[in-house]
C-alpha cells in the first residue's frame, strides 16, 4: 500500500449535513446567511467532494468540521458580494457611460440615504394636504436655472426624446438634419427613437451641410416640429454648414411649429468660466426661442441618471398628460439626488468645488503631475522586472458625448513591458490589464501605443493612501 493512502477520503467518509448543521464551527455561518442558504452550499461542496473522493482526489483534512466551515465561508462571502462594484476609473474619461457616468456630490447622498430610510412627500402637496405631482420637487429650480417656462423629469434622455416626440408628433412629421442624425453608445440612435415614438423622420440637407432653405422647403401640412440634435459624439468639419437654432426657430414660427432641441449632455453654466471647451447652454436655447430641450441629469449636470424636459408651459402640460410619462417617471432616489445637484448651480461660483464632475473636470494639470511623480516609485515595486513605469502627459476626455474632439491636458503613468523581458505568458499588458481588473476595487486604464495608460484624473488625493495600499497585491 502507497504511503500516502490513509490521508485519502473514500465516499463513505462524506459528513451528513444533519450533523455539520449543528457543528460548532458552522454556527457563526448560520448567524450570518441563514439556514436555508447555508444548507444548500452545504449540499453542493458535499457534492463536489464526494465526486473528488469517487475519483480518488480528495484528502481527509479537507472535511473535518473547521476546514468545511472554511471552504463554506469562502463560496458564501463570494455570493454575498455586490456584483456593482466600486473600480477606480483612471481611463481618462470623467463621465464614462460604462463606469456610471457623474459622481454625486454628498449633499446628494444624504438626501437619497434619507428617502430610502424615512417616508417623504413625494407626491403629496404639504400646504394643501392633497395630492402633489413629483415633478414640483424640482420644476421651480430647473426653471429658474435654465429661464424656461415648465419642466419635467423621466428616466434618461432617451425617454425624454422618446415622450416629447411620441406627445408632439405622434403620425406625422419631424424635420431633422441629416447631420444630426446621429447614434450615441448603447443604441440610441435618433432615427430608431423616432419610429418608435410613432413619428416619420423627415430628413434634410446633406451629412456636412444643411441650409436654412432646406428646412423651409421640408415644412408641409404633416409637419409637426422641427428638432435639432446635438452631435454629441462626433464633429463635422471642413465644408460644413448647419443651422442654428434661433435660424431654425425664425423659419418654424410663421408656421406656428414648435422647435425641439435634443441638447444630449446639456449643460447649465458656461464651462469656458473654468477654462474647459464651451458648449452652449440649456440657457442660451431656450433664449434662442427653443419651445423644448431635452438633455441628460448624469452628464455634464453632474447629477444622477435623469432625463430632463424644459421649455414652453403648454407642451410640458401635453408632455405630462401622455401615459407614456407614467411608464418612463423617475423614482423618488432620482429626485431626492437631483434637487441638491440643481441647488449647487445657484452658488455657480463655488461649482467647481462643490460638484465633483467639475471638480474632476478641473483638477490642475500641475497637481496631476505631482501626483503621478508621487505614485510613480510606490507603485514601480509590485510591478516587477517586466514593466516599466513613468509619470506621463496625457489626455483626459469629458466624455459622454460632451464636447468630443476637446481634450483636457492631464498626467498619469505610462506603464509598458520592458524591452526583451518575457516573464509570463501572453501579452504582457493584456495581462497587466487584466491583473488590475481583479484587484479588490478593480484599477480601469487603456491600453494603446504599446503602453497601459492610467489616467490620474479621477483618482483624487483622499484615494490615493487606499490606492496604493491594493496595488502591493497586484500580480500580472
Ligand atoms: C447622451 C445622449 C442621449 C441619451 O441620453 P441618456 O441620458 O444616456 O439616455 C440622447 N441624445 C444625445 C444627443 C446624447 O448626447
Amino acid at each position: 500500500m502507497d504511503a500516502s493512502a490513509p490521508l485519502l477520503a473514500g465516499p463513505v467518509d462524506i459528513p451528513s449535513v444533519d450533523r455539520l448543521l449543528n457543528a460548532e464551527p458552522l454556527q457563526p455561518l448560520l448567524a450570518r446567511y441563514g439556514r436555508s442558504q447555508v444548507t444548500a452550499a452545504l449540499r453542493r461542496l458535499l457534492d463536489d467532494y464526494r465526486a473528488r473522493a469517487v475519483a480518488g482526489q480528495l484528502l481527509r483534512p479537507a472535511l473535518e468540521d473547521a476546514a468545511l466551515a472554511q471552504a463554506l465561508t469562502a463560496t458564501l462571502d463570494d455570493a454575498a458580494r455586490p456584483r456593482l462594484r466600486a473600480v477606480y476609473n483612471l481611463t481618462g474619461t470623467v463621465l464614462h457611460t460604462n463606469l456610471g457616468r457623474a459622481l454625486l456630490p454628498q449633499e446628494a447622498v444624504a438626501e437619497v440615504a434619507r428617502a430610502l430610510t424615512a417616508p417623504a412627500n413625494l407626491e403629496f402637496d404639504l400646504d394643501s394636504g392633497g395630492r402633489g405631482d413629483r415633478d414640483d420637487l424640482v420644476e421651480d429650480l430647473l426653471c429658474e436655472l435654465t429661464g424656461a417656462e415648465a419642466a419635467t423629469v423621466v428616466n434618461n434622455n432617451a425617454a425624454a426624446v422618446l415622450l416629447m416626440l411620441n406627445t408632439l408628433a405622434q403620425r406625422r412629421e419631424v424635420v431633422v438634419s441629416r447631420g444630426e442624425l446621429v447614434e450615441i453608445g448603447g443604441a440610441f440612435r435618433i432615427p430608431d427613437i423616432m419610429q418608435r415614438a410613432g413619428t416619420r423622420l423627415v430628413e434634410i440637407g446633406t451629412t456636412n451641410r444643411t441650409h436654412p432653405h432646406d428646412y423651409a422647403g421640408a415644412i408641409g401640412a404633416r409637419t409637426a416640429l422641427l428638432m435639432k440634435v446635438h452631435c454629441s459624439n462626433y464633429q463635422i468639419t471642413g465644408f460644413t454648414r448647419s443651422v442654428e437654432v434661433d435660424e431654425v426657430v425664425a423659419l418654424a414660427r410663421p408656421h406656428g411649429l414648435p422647435v425641439v432641441v435634443d441638447l444630449g449632455s446639456g449643460t447649465l453654466v458656461d464651462l469656458r468660466r473654468w477654462g474647459l471647451p464651451g458648449e452652449t447652454t440649456v440657457r442660451e436655447t431656450i433664449a434662442a426661442g427653443a419651445d423644448l430641450v431635452t438633455f441628460s441629469g448624469d452628464k455634464l449636470l453632474g447629477g444622477p441618471q435623469a432625463g430632463l424636459i424644459v421649455g414652453r408651459a403648454d407642451l410640458i402640460r401635453k408632455i405630462k398628460k401622455n401615459p407614456l410619462k407614467r411608464a418612463l417617471r423617475v423614482g423618488k432616489l432620482t429626485l431626492a439626488a437631483l434637487e441638491p445637484v440643481l441647488r449647487l448651480y445657484r452658488a455657480p461660483e463655488l461649482l467647481a468645488q462643490t460638484l465633483p464632475t467639475l471638480r474632476l473636470l478641473t483638477r490642475p494639470a500641475a497637481a496631476l503631475q505631482a501626483q503621478a511623480q508621487r505614485l510613480c516609485p510606490l507603485l514601480a515595486p509590485a510591478l516587477g522586472a517586466e514593466y516599466r513605469i513613468e509619470a506621463a502627459p496625457m489626455f483626459s476626455q469629458i466624455g459622454s458625448g460632451a464636447l468630443p474632439l476637446s481634450q483636457v491636458p492631464s498626467h498619469g503613468l505610462r506603464i509598458a513591458a520592458a524591452a526583451g523581458r518575457r516573464a509570463g505568458a501572453g501579452k504582457p499588458l493584456q495581462r497587466l490589464e487584466a491583473a488590475l481588473r481583479a484587484l479588490p476595487r478593480p484599477v480601469i486604464g487603456r491600453i494603446g501605443e504599446q503602453a497601459l495608460w492610467l489616467d490620474l484624473r479621477c483618482l483624487e488625493e483622499d484615494e490615493e493612501a487606499g490606492f496604493v495600499a491594493q496595488w502591493q497585491a497586484l500580480r500580472p
